[in-house]
């Protein structure tokens, strides 16, 4: 990979040095995690197959007729809420420090990724990380082409394995070394254990208010299964799909030393993360889309924050840095 960036040598070099500290992140792993390697496995089964089986429970009660346009509000308002929690706080804020913010916007934020149910935040940084590390190498945790086979099996597999097959594969195991900020932080530490409260919040919240607006069970269960469980769904696939499609389909503006993409589909759906040639390129920029047209939903209110003074540090490539990795023909 390579490490020509300002950005990426400040994470290559904060890798390399606790590397030489540490043999293995399994202890720490203990340390970080509520949860076991084998509970975490199961808890990310739960989490990969209960969506979808909600899914199915809300297309039956459709069928029947049992719906209400309540039910697409909680659905889309959460979707976006938990997204930007993942988008602006996991991804940009805590792995990438694209950005500071005080204390309650960066516990916001957190609580918003976790009710998202895409892990507790210190595995998730740890892993990102990694897949910055080692893009689209062997020590990837979720490349699509990285120890491929060939042929299209092979294709298949690898991207079945970038987008959920790389939860339940040791590739993601031990990454703990690569968050020493987030494990010396006690105030996200605490928020990093309460993990299975925000996903229980993310339940919870649209069950209670479909229950009080229609005062009925009915009410409650149908928002627990469109504001809680399909949109958890919606979310994850849309997640995942930057590990998988933003690797293989879309365009490379930059070097970036992988085989990241710009994906204007995911661009939308994902709140500015599927402009993700420019993110490798230049991973600790708080803005991806760094296109006038390329629509970036985090940036604008990251922006946003700043201009009214709760977001500093604020990182952006510079012109030079961005013509210098520009690559001449896609
Ligand atoms: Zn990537
Ligand atoms: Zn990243």
């Amino acid at each position: 990979m390579q490490s020509t960036t300002e950005e990426n040598v400040m994470v290559l070099d904060e890798d390399s040095a606790i590397e030489t500290e540490l043999n293995d992140g399994s202890e720490i792993l203990d340390e970080a995690s509520p949860l076991s390697k084998g509970q975490m496995h199961l808890a990310m089964l739960a989490a990969v197959a209960l969506p979808p089986l909600g899914l199915l429970a809300a297309m039956y009660f459709l069928w029947g007729g049992l719906f209400s346009s309540l039910n697409l509000v909680m659905m889309i308002v959460l979707y976006i809420a938990t997204g930007l929690g993942i988008t602006i706080g996991y991804h940009r804020m805590f792995t990438h420090k694209a950005f500071a913010a005080p204390k309650p916007i960066g516990i916001f934020f957190m609580i918003l990724g976790g009710m998202a149910a895409q892990g507790p935040l210190v595995w998730w940084v740890a892993t990102h990380r990694k897949h910055h590390h080692h893009s689209d190498q062997e020590h990837d945790p979720h490349s699509p082409h990285a120890s491929r086979k060939p042929g299209v099996v092979g294709w298949i597999v690898g991207f079945a394995h970038s987008h959920i097959g790389w939860l339940f594969s040791s590739t993601g195991d031990s990454n703990y070394r690569y968050v020493p900020d987030l494990l010396a932080d006690a105030t996200i530490m605490r928020i990093n254990n309460l993990f299975p409260v925000w996903v229980g919040l993310g339940l919870l919240i649209p069950a209670v208010i479909g229950g009080l607006v229609t005062m009925t069970w009915t009410g409650a269960a149908l928002g627990f299964l469109w504001g809680g469980l399909v949109r958890m769904f919606l979310l994850h696939h849309a997640t995942w799909s930057i590990n998988s499609v933003c690797h293989v389909w879309g365009w490379r503006d930059y070097r970036s030393g992988d085989e990241s993409r710009n994906n204007p589909v995911m661009g939308i759906l994902s709140f500015g993360e599927g402009w993700h040639n420019n993110h490798h390129a230049f991973p600790s920029s708080a803005r991806h889309g760094l296109k006038w047209w390329q629509l970036d939903v985090s940036w604008i209110i990251i922006r946003s924050l700043q201009i009214v003074g709760l977001a500093s540090k604020v990182r952006l490539p510079t012109k030079e840095r961005m013509d210098a990795r520009r690559r001449i023909a896609v």
